[in-house]
Protein backbone atom coordinates (compact mmCIF):
# COMPACT_ATOMS: atom_id res chain seq x y z
CA UNK A 1 0.00 0.00 0.00
CA UNK A 2 1.20 3.56 -0.92
CA UNK A 3 2.17 5.60 2.08
CA UNK A 4 -0.16 8.47 2.62
CA UNK A 5 0.67 11.99 3.02
CA UNK A 6 -1.01 13.82 6.02
CA UNK A 7 -1.70 17.06 7.33
CA UNK A 8 -2.38 17.44 11.04
CA UNK A 9 -4.12 21.19 11.36
CA UNK A 10 -3.51 21.88 15.38
CA UNK A 11 -1.09 19.06 15.52
CA UNK A 12 0.12 20.71 18.98
CA UNK A 13 -3.14 20.35 20.77
CA UNK A 14 -5.15 17.09 22.55
CA UNK A 15 -6.08 15.51 19.35
CA UNK A 16 -3.26 16.59 17.28
CA UNK A 17 -1.25 15.05 19.72
CA UNK A 18 -2.87 11.45 19.53
CA UNK A 19 -3.48 11.63 16.15
CA UNK A 20 0.64 12.10 15.41
CA UNK A 21 0.66 8.73 18.14
CA UNK A 22 -0.72 6.60 16.17
CA UNK A 23 0.70 8.10 13.19
CA UNK A 24 3.92 6.88 14.69
CA UNK A 25 3.23 3.42 15.41
CA UNK A 26 2.16 2.96 11.34
CA UNK A 27 5.95 4.50 9.47
CA UNK A 28 5.26 2.47 6.90
CA UNK A 29 1.39 3.64 6.27
CA UNK A 30 1.86 7.49 6.78
CA UNK A 31 4.37 9.98 6.25
CA UNK A 32 3.58 13.54 7.76
CA UNK A 33 3.70 16.33 5.03
CA UNK A 34 2.36 19.72 7.63
CA UNK A 35 2.39 20.15 10.85
CA UNK A 36 0.60 23.19 12.56
CA UNK A 37 0.31 24.93 15.67
CA UNK A 38 -0.73 28.07 17.11
CA UNK A 39 0.98 29.38 20.66
CA UNK A 40 2.76 26.31 21.56
CA UNK A 41 5.69 26.83 19.60
CA UNK A 42 8.52 24.94 21.85
CA UNK A 43 6.13 21.77 21.41
CA UNK A 44 5.60 22.07 17.64
CA UNK A 45 9.47 22.18 17.08
CA UNK A 46 9.80 19.10 18.93
CA UNK A 47 6.76 17.33 16.33
CA UNK A 48 9.10 18.92 13.39
CA UNK A 49 12.37 16.90 14.82
CA UNK A 50 10.43 13.95 15.19
CA UNK A 51 8.57 13.75 12.21
CA UNK A 52 10.29 15.67 9.84
CA UNK A 53 6.97 17.57 8.08
CA UNK A 54 7.80 19.19 4.67
CA UNK A 55 5.71 22.37 5.73
CA UNK A 56 5.16 23.77 9.53
CA UNK A 57 2.47 26.51 9.96
CA UNK A 58 2.94 29.17 13.13
CA UNK A 59 0.50 31.99 13.88
CA UNK A 60 2.53 34.73 13.16
CA UNK A 61 5.72 35.58 11.63
CA UNK A 62 7.26 36.41 14.48
CA UNK A 63 6.69 32.59 15.98
CA UNK A 64 7.50 31.06 12.91
CA UNK A 65 11.39 33.34 12.74
CA UNK A 66 11.22 31.23 16.49
CA UNK A 67 10.79 27.95 14.99
CA UNK A 68 13.07 28.23 12.08
CA UNK A 69 15.95 29.75 14.42
CA UNK A 70 14.91 26.60 16.61
CA UNK A 71 15.16 23.88 13.99
CA UNK A 72 18.14 25.54 12.02
CA UNK A 73 20.80 23.34 11.22
CA UNK A 74 18.65 20.13 12.86
CA UNK A 75 15.51 19.78 10.82
CA UNK A 76 16.08 22.19 7.72
CA UNK A 77 13.92 20.27 5.53
CA UNK A 78 11.05 22.04 6.90
CA UNK A 79 9.75 25.19 5.32
CA UNK A 80 8.08 27.35 7.90
CA UNK A 81 4.88 29.71 6.78
CA UNK A 82 2.62 31.88 8.94
CA UNK A 83 -0.56 32.99 9.39
CA UNK A 84 -4.47 31.74 8.03
CA UNK A 85 -3.68 31.25 4.21
CA UNK A 86 -0.84 28.98 4.92
CA UNK A 87 -3.23 26.91 6.30
CA UNK A 88 -5.38 26.92 3.94
CA UNK A 89 -2.38 26.03 1.79
CA UNK A 90 -1.32 23.06 3.40
CA UNK A 91 -4.49 21.36 3.93
CA UNK A 92 -4.52 21.78 -0.30
CA UNK A 93 -0.96 20.51 -1.17
CA UNK A 94 -1.00 17.80 -3.51
CA UNK A 95 1.05 15.76 -1.56
CA UNK A 96 -1.27 15.63 1.54
CA UNK A 97 -3.60 12.39 1.14
CA UNK A 98 -4.99 12.95 4.70
CA UNK A 99 -5.84 16.21 6.91
CA UNK A 100 -6.21 15.65 10.19
CA UNK A 101 -9.02 19.09 11.19
CA UNK A 102 -7.97 19.42 14.68
CA UNK A 103 -7.92 23.08 15.00
CA UNK A 104 -10.17 24.21 17.88
CA UNK A 105 -13.23 26.38 17.03
CA UNK A 106 -14.13 28.72 14.30
CA UNK A 107 -10.44 29.37 13.50
CA UNK A 108 -10.82 25.82 11.79
CA UNK A 109 -13.15 26.76 9.40
CA UNK A 110 -11.40 28.07 6.31
CA UNK A 111 -8.58 25.60 5.94
CA UNK A 112 -11.33 22.63 6.60
CA UNK A 113 -13.04 24.42 3.72
CA UNK A 114 -9.82 24.43 1.40
CA UNK A 115 -8.99 20.81 2.59
CA UNK A 116 -13.04 19.93 1.18
CA UNK A 117 -12.05 21.38 -2.24
CA UNK A 118 -8.92 20.21 -3.11
CA UNK A 119 -11.26 16.27 -2.51
CA UNK A 120 -9.02 15.38 0.66
CA UNK A 121 -9.47 12.54 2.95
CA UNK A 122 -10.98 14.65 6.29
CA UNK A 123 -10.68 13.54 9.85
CA UNK A 124 -13.16 15.94 11.18
CA UNK A 125 -12.07 16.87 14.89
CA UNK A 126 -13.39 20.32 14.77
CA UNK A 127 -16.84 20.28 15.40
CA UNK A 128 -17.30 24.16 15.64
CA UNK A 129 -16.46 23.92 11.67
CA UNK A 130 -19.10 22.21 10.84
CA UNK A 131 -21.45 23.50 13.44
CA UNK A 132 -21.26 27.13 11.89
CA UNK A 133 -21.01 26.59 8.39
CA UNK A 134 -23.48 23.10 7.96
CA UNK A 135 -25.00 23.51 4.56
CA UNK A 136 -22.08 25.04 2.94
CA UNK A 137 -19.37 22.77 4.86
CA UNK A 138 -21.33 19.49 3.29
CA UNK A 139 -21.85 21.68 -0.17
CA UNK A 140 -18.14 21.69 -0.42
CA UNK A 141 -17.11 18.38 0.55
CA UNK A 142 -19.45 17.07 -2.00
CA UNK A 143 -18.40 19.18 -4.80
CA UNK A 144 -14.80 18.81 -4.05
CA UNK A 145 -14.75 14.97 -4.33
CA UNK A 146 -13.79 14.58 -0.41
CA UNK A 147 -14.21 12.17 2.12
CA UNK A 148 -15.44 13.61 5.26
CA UNK A 149 -15.04 10.89 8.12
CA UNK A 150 -16.18 11.53 11.99
CA UNK A 151 -13.06 11.41 14.60
CA UNK A 152 -15.42 12.82 16.92
CA UNK A 153 -15.89 9.63 19.48
CA UNK A 154 -20.02 9.54 19.49
CA UNK A 155 -20.41 10.54 15.97
CA UNK A 156 -17.51 7.95 14.87
CA UNK A 157 -19.26 5.38 16.86
CA UNK A 158 -22.35 6.31 14.77
CA UNK A 159 -20.38 5.68 11.62
CA UNK A 160 -19.61 2.26 12.90
CA UNK A 161 -22.94 1.73 13.94
CA UNK A 162 -24.84 2.63 10.83
CA UNK A 163 -25.14 -0.56 7.84
CA UNK A 164 -22.18 0.08 5.35
CA UNK A 165 -24.17 1.54 2.69
CA UNK A 166 -26.08 4.69 4.57
CA UNK A 167 -26.37 6.87 1.98
CA UNK A 168 -28.21 9.87 4.16
CA UNK A 169 -31.65 8.41 4.65
CA UNK A 170 -32.81 7.15 8.08
CA UNK A 171 -35.84 5.75 6.81
CA UNK A 172 -34.39 4.13 3.86
CA UNK A 173 -31.85 2.36 6.13
CA UNK A 174 -34.75 1.43 8.67
CA UNK A 175 -33.26 3.67 11.45
CA UNK A 176 -35.69 5.30 13.97
CA UNK A 177 -32.82 7.49 15.66
CA UNK A 178 -29.79 8.07 16.55
CA UNK A 179 -28.35 7.72 20.16
CA UNK A 180 -25.84 10.51 21.58
CA UNK A 181 -24.37 9.64 24.81
CA UNK A 182 -23.07 11.87 27.26
CA UNK A 183 -20.57 11.50 30.38
CA UNK A 184 -22.17 14.28 31.78
CA UNK A 185 -19.11 15.82 32.63
CA UNK A 186 -17.44 16.96 36.17
CA UNK A 187 -20.31 18.84 37.19
CA UNK A 188 -23.18 15.90 36.43
CA UNK A 189 -24.29 15.90 40.40
CA UNK A 190 -23.78 19.14 41.18
CA UNK A 191 -26.83 21.34 42.33
CA UNK A 192 -27.59 24.50 39.85
CA UNK A 193 -26.78 26.77 43.33
CA UNK A 194 -23.22 25.41 43.18
CA UNK A 195 -23.09 25.54 39.44
CA UNK A 196 -22.98 29.24 39.96
CA UNK A 197 -19.45 29.19 41.97
CA UNK A 198 -17.85 26.50 40.06
CA UNK A 199 -14.29 27.62 38.94
CA UNK A 200 -12.38 26.87 35.54
CA UNK A 201 -9.94 24.79 37.24
CA UNK A 202 -13.24 22.51 38.38
CA UNK A 203 -14.38 22.47 35.01
CA UNK A 204 -11.57 21.33 33.24
CA UNK A 205 -11.06 18.30 35.61
CA UNK A 206 -13.25 15.87 32.98
CA UNK A 207 -13.89 12.62 34.99
CA UNK A 208 -13.09 10.36 32.06
CA UNK A 209 -11.48 12.00 28.70
CA UNK A 210 -8.20 14.19 28.57
CA UNK A 211 -8.86 17.32 26.53
CA UNK A 212 -8.28 20.91 25.67
CA UNK A 213 -9.67 23.29 27.93
CA UNK A 214 -12.31 24.87 25.28
CA UNK A 215 -13.87 21.42 24.87
CA UNK A 216 -13.57 20.59 28.67
CA UNK A 217 -15.57 23.78 29.66
CA UNK A 218 -18.31 22.33 26.75
CA UNK A 219 -18.24 18.94 28.44
CA UNK A 220 -18.82 20.78 31.62
CA UNK A 221 -21.99 23.05 30.34
CA UNK A 222 -23.42 19.76 28.28
CA UNK A 223 -22.58 22.53 24.98
CA UNK A 224 -20.06 20.06 23.51
CA UNK A 225 -23.07 17.50 23.38
CA UNK A 226 -25.30 20.60 21.87
CA UNK A 227 -22.94 21.21 19.13
CA UNK A 228 -22.74 17.35 18.21
CA UNK A 229 -26.16 16.99 17.74
CA UNK A 230 -25.76 19.81 15.35
CA UNK A 231 -22.86 18.36 13.85
CA UNK A 232 -24.14 14.60 13.80
CA UNK A 233 -27.26 16.24 12.03
CA UNK A 234 -25.40 17.56 9.40
CA UNK A 235 -22.67 14.06 9.10
CA UNK A 236 -25.48 11.86 8.54
CA UNK A 237 -28.74 14.00 7.29
CA UNK A 238 -30.84 13.53 10.26
CA UNK A 239 -33.41 16.03 11.96
CA UNK A 240 -33.16 17.30 15.32
CA UNK A 241 -36.11 15.33 16.50
CA UNK A 242 -34.26 12.23 15.65
CA UNK A 243 -31.14 12.84 17.89
CA UNK A 244 -31.64 11.60 21.39
CA UNK A 245 -28.84 12.14 24.13
CA UNK A 246 -28.98 9.91 26.87
CA UNK A 247 -26.26 10.61 29.82
CA UNK A 248 -23.87 7.71 30.14
CA UNK A 249 -21.15 8.56 33.47
CA UNK A 250 -18.94 5.08 32.63
CA UNK A 251 -18.27 6.92 28.76
CA UNK A 252 -17.87 3.02 27.63
CA UNK A 253 -20.65 3.18 25.33
CA UNK A 254 -19.44 6.15 22.57
CA UNK A 255 -22.88 6.30 20.77
CA UNK A 256 -25.69 3.80 19.49
CA UNK A 257 -28.02 3.41 16.32
CA UNK A 258 -31.75 2.46 17.16
CA UNK A 259 -33.59 0.71 14.36
CA UNK A 260 -37.09 0.00 13.05
CA UNK A 261 -37.22 -3.60 14.53
CA UNK A 262 -36.07 -2.62 18.48
CA UNK A 263 -32.25 -3.47 17.77
CA UNK A 264 -29.74 -0.86 18.74
CA UNK A 265 -26.51 -0.85 17.72
CA UNK A 266 -23.64 0.54 19.72
CA UNK A 267 -19.81 0.90 19.34
CA UNK A 268 -17.99 0.28 22.97
CA UNK A 269 -14.17 1.15 23.88
CA UNK A 270 -11.89 2.67 26.35
CA UNK A 271 -12.78 6.52 26.66
CA UNK A 272 -9.19 7.34 24.56
CA UNK A 273 -9.40 9.06 21.30
CA UNK A 274 -6.94 6.93 19.76
CA UNK A 275 -9.19 4.45 19.13
CA UNK A 276 -11.56 6.97 16.84
CA UNK A 277 -8.43 8.10 15.43
CA UNK A 278 -7.09 5.42 13.74
CA UNK A 279 -10.33 4.08 13.05
CA UNK A 280 -10.92 7.31 10.51
CA UNK A 281 -7.23 6.93 9.73
CA UNK A 282 -7.34 3.72 8.50
CA UNK A 283 -10.66 3.28 7.49
CA UNK A 284 -12.58 0.75 5.57
CA UNK A 285 -9.44 -1.18 7.21
CA UNK A 286 -8.31 -1.64 10.86
CA UNK A 287 -4.90 -0.63 12.82
CA UNK A 288 -3.23 -0.89 15.93
CA UNK A 289 -3.88 2.57 17.89
CA UNK A 290 -2.24 1.80 21.22
CA UNK A 291 -4.92 1.55 23.35
CA UNK A 292 -5.75 -0.92 26.33
CA UNK A 293 -8.10 -3.44 25.90
CA UNK A 294 -11.50 -2.84 27.62
CA UNK A 295 -11.71 -4.87 30.38
CA UNK A 296 -15.28 -6.24 31.15
CA UNK A 297 -14.38 -7.46 34.87
CA UNK A 298 -13.40 -3.76 35.39
CA UNK A 299 -16.29 -2.72 34.73
CA UNK A 300 -18.67 -1.59 37.52
CA UNK A 301 -21.88 -1.24 35.60
CA UNK A 302 -23.29 0.69 32.50
CA UNK A 303 -25.84 3.45 33.89
CA UNK A 304 -27.98 5.78 31.80
CA UNK A 305 -29.90 9.18 32.66
CA UNK A 306 -31.84 11.91 31.40
CA UNK A 307 -29.98 15.22 30.98
CA UNK A 308 -30.94 17.71 33.29
CA UNK A 309 -31.76 20.64 30.56
CA UNK A 310 -32.81 23.05 33.83
CA UNK A 311 -28.93 22.67 35.13
CA UNK A 312 -27.48 22.71 31.42
CA UNK A 313 -29.85 24.51 29.59
CA UNK A 314 -26.64 24.97 26.75
CA UNK A 315 -27.88 21.62 25.55
CA UNK A 316 -31.54 23.17 25.11
CA UNK A 317 -30.20 26.30 23.34
CA UNK A 318 -28.43 23.43 20.82
CA UNK A 319 -31.04 21.82 19.81
CA UNK A 320 -33.41 25.46 19.33
CA UNK A 321 -30.53 26.52 17.13
CA UNK A 322 -31.16 23.09 15.37
CA UNK A 323 -34.74 23.58 15.53
CA UNK A 324 -34.72 27.41 14.29
CA UNK A 325 -31.75 26.45 11.49
CA UNK A 326 -30.37 29.76 9.37
CA UNK A 327 -27.46 30.85 11.51
CA UNK A 328 -28.73 30.44 14.64
CA UNK A 329 -26.03 27.21 14.73
CA UNK A 330 -23.10 29.67 13.63
CA UNK A 331 -24.57 32.24 16.12
CA UNK A 332 -24.83 29.97 18.78
CA UNK A 333 -20.92 28.69 18.04
CA UNK A 334 -19.77 31.89 18.13
CA UNK A 335 -21.27 33.39 21.32
CA UNK A 336 -20.67 30.18 22.97
CA UNK A 337 -16.67 30.81 21.90
CA UNK A 338 -16.46 34.14 23.45
CA UNK A 339 -18.46 33.47 26.73
CA UNK A 340 -16.06 29.90 26.67
CA UNK A 341 -13.06 31.96 26.70
CA UNK A 342 -14.55 34.99 29.06
CA UNK A 343 -15.34 32.08 31.62
CA UNK A 344 -11.63 30.63 31.59
CA UNK A 345 -9.86 34.13 32.18
CA UNK A 346 -12.04 34.38 35.25
CA UNK A 347 -14.58 37.24 33.50
CA UNK A 348 -17.53 35.48 34.12
CA UNK A 349 -19.59 32.70 36.15
CA UNK A 350 -20.45 29.37 34.77
CA UNK A 351 -24.04 30.00 34.88
CA UNK A 352 -23.64 33.06 32.61
CA UNK A 353 -22.26 31.10 29.83
CA UNK A 354 -25.96 30.23 28.51
CA UNK A 355 -27.19 33.01 29.30
CA UNK A 356 -24.57 35.05 27.13
CA UNK A 357 -25.68 32.49 24.11
CA UNK A 358 -29.41 32.61 24.68
CA UNK A 359 -28.92 36.83 24.55
CA UNK A 360 -27.11 36.40 21.41
CA UNK A 361 -29.81 34.02 19.68
CA UNK A 362 -32.33 36.70 20.73
CA UNK A 363 -31.01 39.35 19.80
CA UNK A 364 -29.43 38.95 16.15
CA UNK A 365 -30.45 38.32 12.43
CA UNK A 366 -30.92 34.04 12.25
CA UNK A 367 -31.65 34.37 8.35
CA UNK A 368 -29.14 32.21 6.34
CA UNK A 369 -26.17 33.74 5.20
CA UNK A 370 -25.77 33.09 1.53
CA UNK A 371 -21.57 33.26 1.20
CA UNK A 372 -18.75 32.54 3.54
CA UNK A 373 -18.48 35.95 3.52
CA UNK A 374 -21.94 36.62 4.84
CA UNK A 375 -21.62 33.79 6.94
CA UNK A 376 -17.97 34.93 9.05
CA UNK A 377 -19.54 38.59 9.37
CA UNK A 378 -22.27 37.22 11.36
CA UNK A 379 -19.95 35.06 13.37
CA UNK A 380 -18.18 38.76 13.93
CA UNK A 381 -21.45 40.12 14.90
CA UNK A 382 -22.35 37.74 17.42
CA UNK A 383 -18.73 37.94 19.09
CA UNK A 384 -19.17 41.62 19.27
CA UNK A 385 -22.56 41.45 20.56
CA UNK A 386 -21.28 39.02 23.31
CA UNK A 387 -18.57 40.89 23.96
CA UNK A 388 -20.66 43.98 24.49
CA UNK A 389 -22.84 41.96 27.21
CA UNK A 390 -20.18 40.94 29.25
CA UNK A 391 -18.69 44.53 29.41
CA UNK A 392 -22.41 45.36 30.74
P1 LIG B 1 -6.62 21.90 22.05
O1 LIG B 1 -6.90 23.23 22.64
O2 LIG B 1 -5.86 20.91 22.83
O3 LIG B 1 -5.86 22.11 20.64
C1 LIG B 1 -6.28 23.05 19.69
C2 LIG B 1 -5.29 23.15 18.55
O4 LIG B 1 -5.66 24.27 17.71
C3 LIG B 1 -3.87 23.44 19.01
O5 LIG B 1 -2.97 22.86 18.09
C4 LIG B 1 -3.80 24.96 18.93
O6 LIG B 1 -2.47 25.44 18.83
C5 LIG B 1 -4.57 25.22 17.67
N1 LIG B 1 -5.17 26.55 17.59
C6 LIG B 1 -5.81 27.22 18.59
N2 LIG B 1 -6.25 28.42 18.13
C7 LIG B 1 -5.86 28.51 16.84
C8 LIG B 1 -5.98 29.51 15.83
N3 LIG B 1 -6.62 30.67 16.06
N4 LIG B 1 -5.45 29.28 14.61
C9 LIG B 1 -4.82 28.11 14.34
N5 LIG B 1 -4.67 27.12 15.25
C10 LIG B 1 -5.18 27.32 16.48
O7 LIG B 1 -8.02 21.31 21.58
P2 LIG B 1 -8.43 19.77 21.37
O8 LIG B 1 -7.34 19.04 20.69
O9 LIG B 1 -9.00 19.24 22.62
O10 LIG B 1 -9.66 19.96 20.36
C11 LIG B 1 -9.46 20.25 18.99
C12 LIG B 1 -10.80 20.11 18.26
O11 LIG B 1 -11.22 18.76 18.36
C13 LIG B 1 -11.92 20.95 18.89
O12 LIG B 1 -12.77 21.40 17.88
C14 LIG B 1 -12.66 19.96 19.79
O13 LIG B 1 -14.02 20.28 19.95
C15 LIG B 1 -12.50 18.68 18.96
N6 LIG B 1 -12.56 17.44 19.76
C16 LIG B 1 -11.67 17.21 20.76
C17 LIG B 1 -11.73 16.06 21.53
C18 LIG B 1 -10.72 15.76 22.59
O14 LIG B 1 -10.79 14.66 23.19
N7 LIG B 1 -9.78 16.63 22.88
C19 LIG B 1 -12.80 15.07 21.30
C20 LIG B 1 -13.66 15.39 20.19
C21 LIG B 1 -13.54 16.54 19.46
P3 LIG B 1 -1.57 25.74 20.19
O15 LIG B 1 -1.91 24.65 21.16
O16 LIG B 1 -0.17 25.66 19.66
O17 LIG B 1 -1.98 27.08 20.66
MG1 LIG C 1 -17.43 13.96 21.50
Amino acid sequence: MKSQGIAVLGATGSIGTSTLDVVARHPERFHVVALTGHSQIERLAEQCLRFRPRYAVTGTPEDAAALRARLQGRADTTEVLAGPAALEEVASLPEVDVVMAAIVGAAGLRPTLAAARAGKRILLANKEALVMAGPLFTETVRAGGATLLPVDSEHNAIFQSLPADYAGSLEASGIDSLILTASGGPFRNTSRAALHGVTPEDACRHPNWSMGRKISVDSATLMNKGLEVIEASWLFSVPARQIEVVVHPQSVIHSMVRYRDGSVIAQLGSPDMRTPIAHALAWPQRITAGVAPLDFHALSGLTFEKPDLDRFPCLRLAFEALEAGGDAPAVLNAANEVAVAAFLEGRIGFMRIPELVASSLAGLDLAASTSLEALLEKDAQARRHTERQLAA
